[in-house]
């Protein structure tokens, strides 16, 4: 290994209770890990918490690093574990170090208490919500099979009553994802967040077989109910990022959205899904295994424990490596000619279990959806690309928007029933917009 192998800085996330959790939401792929662990009782003993901080800390040539805590539900080791956290980052800080705390939850724990050390120690929080009410409860249910709605919002009030820097991180599944406009306002004007997320639920079928990608209905056999299926996910991006580019550019910054924006841009963005390799993202269980993703925490991809092996020996290994670059190396021909290939990427791998057309194996089961999407939001996205190149803000891009569909309206209506559409579809005006 040359010291050019070994990454200056990488993320990861630490599940200080495994996958011990206090909710069952029906679609959590994280529950089933337990199985990893026969016997154990899920915290993370005061060894493995300070290896973990100082060969982070140590380990990083970047003033900047993030200490990352996920779940199963972080809260459940108690307030006083991430003060001592926070100790042993005073203890191990390099000079210069600026260190960010960020912690996802489910928010059921949350009281005055722990809003208030979260905003003194300056923890980004992602808050886990999917939605109104109907909609979050649909999945998100506690043990005895209630909805936790209430207790979320709570939740998401007491973070703001005491300053949290907060995301929401919202899950799109087959019962909010016929709902985009009403989960995007509702976050936005009845929450008033302006950080968000959206993930896509993907969960495999038991020994499906992988229907062709063409036959939209067929897909469902691949994936539970549960999950969001390819042309839906595409819809609700969609309807999103028109209401977004229309009027929120700015102003509330959606990750998915920032995070293809990259692409455009041509440079490397914070989303490991849409970049051309990955493998800076790991996964530290609470006995200090470490994986080579949240996505992989499985014995194929276990890296060493971090009490018998150095945390950056693992990083740098070649089977971590290797794992990154299989992003790019293991795609398919059909999307190495895509035309939105810089920008996709294949997106994930842990979703690539479908055959393309022509019958080869590993095409992201959300193809359809991206491909959709990214030729939707094309001339927007170079748009913004270009003012930012130029040092101009990206929100401008709102008032082309705008005159833009202004022109349009006025072209509509003067166009005759058999002239071309104005839209540029290239069909008569009678059959596209005049329709
Ligand atoms: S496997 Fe997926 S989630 Fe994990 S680092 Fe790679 S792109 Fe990111
Ligand atoms: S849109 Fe589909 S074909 Fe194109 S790169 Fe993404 S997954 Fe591959």
């Amino acid at each position: 290994m040359t010291t050019c192998d070994i990454p200056k800085a990488f993320h990861i996330m630490a599940k200080p209770t495994g996958s011990a959790c206090n909710l069952r939401c029906g679609y959590c792929f994280f529950l089933k890990k337990e199985k990893l662990y026969p016997g154990s009782d899920f915290r993370m003993p005061a060894q493995v918490h300070e290896a973990y901080i100082r060969q982070l800390l140590e380990s990083h040539r970047t003033p900047r690093v993030t200490v990352a805590w996920q779940g199963g539900e972080p809260t459940l080791m108690g307030l006083d574990f991430f003060r001592h956290s926070v100790e042993l980052q005073k203890k191990h800080r390099k000079p210069g170090a600026h260190i960010e705390n960020t912690f996802q939850t489910n928010g059921i724990l949350l009281n005055d208490e722990w809003c208030r050390f979260f905003g003194e120690n300056n923890f980004l929080v992602g808050l886990s919500i999917d939605g109104p009410g109907e909609l979050h409860d649909f999945h998100r249910k506690d043990k005895a099979g209630r909805g936790t709605f209430d207790r979320v919002v709570r939740a998401a009030r007491l973070l703001q009553k005491h300053k949290v820097e907060c995301n929401i991180l919202c899950t799109v599944n087959s019962k909010n994802a016929a709902h985009p406009l009403d989960v995007y306002r509702f976050f936005r004007d009845e929450l008033g967040f302006s950080y968000i997320q959206f993930i896509p639920i993907v969960e495999r079928a038991e020994n499906p077989p992988c229907p062709p990608l063409e036959k939209g209905g067929a897909l469902v056999e691949t994936v539970t109910h549960r999950s969001v299926q390819p042309e839906q996910f595409g819809r609700f991006l969609i309807e999103i990022f028109d209401e977004w580019v229309r009027r929120d550019v700015g102003r509330t910054f959606v990750l998915n959205f920032d995070g293809a924006l990259a692409g455009w841009l041509g440079v490397a963005g914070t989303v490991c899904i849409f970049g051309p390799t990955c493998g800076l993202g790991m996964a530290l269980e609470h006995n200090g295994d470490l994986y080579s993703c949240d996505h992989f925490v499985e014995p194929d991809h276990y890296l060493g424990n971090i009490l018998e092996t150095p945390m950056i020996d693992l990083v740098a290994s070649e089977q971590q490596r290797k794992f990154g670059r299989d992003k790019k190396d293991a795609l398919p021909r059909y999307c190495r000619e895509c035309p939105v290939l810089s920008i996709c990427n294949g997106e994930c791998p842990k979703n690539r279990f479908c055959k393309t057309p022509d019958g080869e194996p590993g095409l992201n089961y959300l193809c359809a959806g991206y491909k959709a999407f990214f030729k939707h939001a094309d001339k927007s996205m170079r748009i913004m690309a270009e003012l930012i190149r130029t040092n101009r803000p990206a929100s401008e891009v709102m008032a082309i928007v705008a005159r833009e569909k202004g022109d349009l309206k006025t072209r509509f209506a003067s166009a005759g029933r058999n002239d071309p559409c104005p839209c540029g579809s290239g069909m008569k005006f009678k059959k596209c917009h005049g329709n």
